[in-house]
């Protein structure tokens, strides 16, 4: 006879597609080739995604983080972070002889392409992103002061003075909410009809596809737990869309950060993890529930990623 479980029953719903997306993995594996390939230490120029146990585990194997290039030895290689870099961080690297290795995630770079072009062609170009984050430093530091105005909000549009508007484009940060930038992008249309958009979205698959999940599973959840780091563009960005579909939203590094006291009187929690944040912290956190709840965990069906980025030449086997 099976004695009946005294912990309350708790279903979980996991959000899929959710966690690493191509562009993470590829700069996780250059980071872990470099340090196979050349020993430890390994220099890597900002933390290679954003997230606290990644670096942490690749500190461990021997990966020194730093914020700019003046802080690495020349002698030793030295990774650019997927975020990307502004022009002038490879132009140092080679001035000094220095062996690097670029993790720019090539759907950021295929932006940093983008604004080449539109520059390239005499157009005034707006980068709709947030101020300060990596990606959008690098990216506004592939051309030349002032080329790029950068646009966070749809207030900012009506701010923007261009000197031809008649020959503007823009371009996105690749981690933004999809709705919000739908506005800001409606807004400029409607100002700047003949704007030149993006041959192919700039926010990439991976956070449209994890935004779209956590539009499903917020919509059928009290609760939505996201795992990720709170520099994390698109972990922060999924915990937005969980609130705005329904669900009382919450960002966690791990499990040890969940306070049960937010699931009181919830009876389905949605789960899910930013790009940078691996599997292994969805796990821990269901094992903290389990501990404390009878669980039901259900995936939500979706269709599998299949994307899959190259290596550098260097480091490919
Ligand atoms: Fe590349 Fe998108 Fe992943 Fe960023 S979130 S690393 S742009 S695939």
């Amino acid at each position: 006879m099976t004695t009946p479980s005294l912990r309350r029953p708790l279903k979980v719903l996991l959000a899929t597609p959710r966690g690493f997306c191509a562009g993470v993995d590829r700069a996780i594996q250059i980071v872990e080739r470099a340090i196979a390939k050349y020993g430890a230490p390994v220099y890597v120029r900002h933390e290679i995604v954003h997230n606290r146990h990644v670096v942490e585990r690749l500190r461990a194997l021997g990966a020194v983080f730093v914020e700019e290039l003046d802080q690495c030895p020349a002698d030793r290689p030295v990774v650019f972070s997927a975020h990307g870099v502004p022009k002038r961080v490879p132009a140092e690297a080679r001035a000094r002889e220095m062996l690097y290795l670029d993790a720019t995630c090539p759907l950021v770079s295929k932006v940093h392409v983008e604004a080449q072009r539109h520059h390239e062609a005499g157009r005034e170009i707006v980068l709709i992103g947030h101020a300060g984050h990596p990606e959008v430093v690098g990216t506004l530091g592939q051309l030349p002061q002032g080329a790029v105005a950068l646009i966070e909000t749809v207030a900012d549009v009506a701010d923007f003075q261009p000197r031809d508007p008649a020959n503007v484009a823009f371009i996105t940060q690749t981690t933004l909410s999809v709705d919000d930038t739908a506005g800001i992008i409606a807004a400029l249309r409607a100002r700047f009809p003949a704007i030149a958009t993006p041959y192919k979205e700039d926010i990439c698959y991976a956070t449209t596809n994890r935004q779209e999940a956590v539009k499903t599973v917020g919509a059928k959840c009290d609760v939505l737990l996201v795992l990720g780091s709170a520099n994390s563009s698109n972990s922060v960005r999924l915990a937005e869309v969980g609130h705005r579909a329904g669900a009382a939203s919450y960002l966690i590094e791990d499990a040890t950060a969940l306070d049960l006291a937010w699931l009181e009187g919830a009876r389905v929690v949605g789960v899910t993890a930013g790009a940078s944040a691996p599997e292994v912290l969805v796990n821990g956190l269901l094992d903290r529930l389990a501990r404390t709840f009878d669980l039901t965990i259900q995936e939500a069906e979706a269709e599998p990623e299949t994307v899959i980025f190259k290596l550098p030449r260097a480091l490919a086997v």
